[in-house]
């Protein structure tokens, strides 16, 4: 359990959601380490209406979102600030939504989760977004696992005969579950023996992996050594324990990681950094960040 609170306490006013002004006041954008080393750390939007705002408001380099609600099969419609989202500096990545399950052997699952996935891409590419990320997503038994595997190959096959997706598609690890695709590591290779030929990118979720039961020590060289790539990192904290198979974000104070681990991990990626931790603690997080990376 993490005991220590951010040594950057005094300076909190400054970089609380609330209180931030916009970027040319924001510390984080104009913090000389960040700057320095060149690493582009944001947070998932919660105010779908205001992305950018939102970002601005922490500071953000980066922001992730969603085109449609996360929970439904929505076809995406075109965003109204889209012009904003393209003329601001800040980086953007979507997230899919959550139904998703390219790896299913039901054909009522698989077919419509390709056909979002592609209608996701296209409207992430129209955001000017580098990627959309998309879960690993699960069988239903080990017997099908290579199937599974085989349906996320088929995923891609079958859109670069229509001329591949919008963005890249930045497979996630999961946390739970005995039949997933990519909570272990070694599952992870088993998939990207299959789809790496296709430009596959991966995306690597702190909390996923170890509520998953991988460690986070020298968890970007073993990951780099399978994909030989992380394109984007998710950064959260976990609120249960190592290899529970739960996935609930925490912030880094209140979760079971070492935040050194997580700052380690910011820092060796070389991929911009992603928060998705709770709200009420964001803005301590990333003033973490700012002081340890
Ligand atoms: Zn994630």
């Amino acid at each position: 359990m993490y005991l220590a609170g951010p040594s950057g306490c005094n300076s909190r006013d400054e970089t609380s959601i609330d209180d931030a002004g916009h970027s040319a006041l924001s510390p984080f954008l104009t913090h000389p380490l960040i700057t320095l080393t060149g690493m582009r750390i944001g947070a998932h939007v919660r105010l779908d209406s205001d992305p950018i705002g939102f970002g601005e408001k922490l500071g953000a380099d980066v922001i992730q979102m969603f085109v449609v609600d996360p929970q439904s099969w929505d076809k995406p419609t075109p965003h109204p600030r889209t012009e904003e989202i393209l003329a601001s500096p800040i980086e953007v990545v979507v997230h899919s939504s959550y139904q998703i399950n390219v790896a299913s052997l039901n054909n009522r699952l698989r077919m419509p989760s390709r056909n979002a996935v592609a209608q996701q891409a296209k409207a992430a590419a129209e955001l000017g977004a580098f990627g959309l990320v998309v879960h690993g997503g699960h069988v239903r038994s080990d017997a099908e696992l290579d199937t599974g595997i085989d349906n996320w190959r088929k995923l891609f096959e079958r859109q670069q005969d229509k001329g591949g997706f919008a963005v890249p598609i930045l497979i996630e690890n999961t946390a739970g579950g005995n039949h997933a695709m990519a909570r272990h590591f070694d599952s992870i290779a088993r998939l990207w023996d299959a789809v790496g030929d296709y430009g596959a990118g991966f995306c690597l979720d702190t909390c996923h992996a170890w509520a998953g039961g991988e460690e986070l020590v020298g968890a970007v060289d073993r990951i780099k050594a399978i994909t030989g790539r992380i394109d984007l990192v998710h950064l959260n904290s976990s609120r249960d324990e190592f290899n529970s198979g739960a996935d609930r974000h925490a912030n880094f104070a209140d979760g079971t990681i070492d935040p050194q681990l997580l700052a380690e991990v910011c820092r060796t990626a070389g991929a911009p950094v992603v928060l998705e931790t709770p709200a009420d603690g964001l803005a301590e997080d990333l003033e973490y960040l700012r002081e340890h990376v």
